[in-house]
């Protein structure tokens, strides 16, 4: 009469599997990455922070790369590559 019991146990086991399953949505995800920008003005290249907090400049003749938005900055160039 025994058995009985461990196949209760058994199901119990089961919904708590479930749980396990919900975490995976609080485990927070970054998604903050480096981008390569383009200028579109002068064609040169620079790596720009993709949550950048300050306008970002092209450093060879000073048009507006990013902008910041409170999140993920504006791009203004265009993205050739990203990076970790
Ligand atoms: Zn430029």
């Amino acid at each position: 009469m025994g058995s009985y019991f461990a196949v209760e146990g058994f199901k119990a086991q089961e919904s708590g599997g479930s749980l396990m399953s919900e975490w995976e949505h609080l485990i927070p995800r970054p998604t903050s990455r480096f981008l390569r920008v383009r200028c579109i003005t002068c064609e040169s290249e620079q790596i720009i922070f993709s949550h950048a907090s300050t306008t970002v400049e092209c450093l060879t003749c000073g048009e507006k790369l990013a902008e910041p938005t409170g999140g993920k900055a504006k791009i203004n160039g265009a993205i050739v590559a990203v990076l970790g």
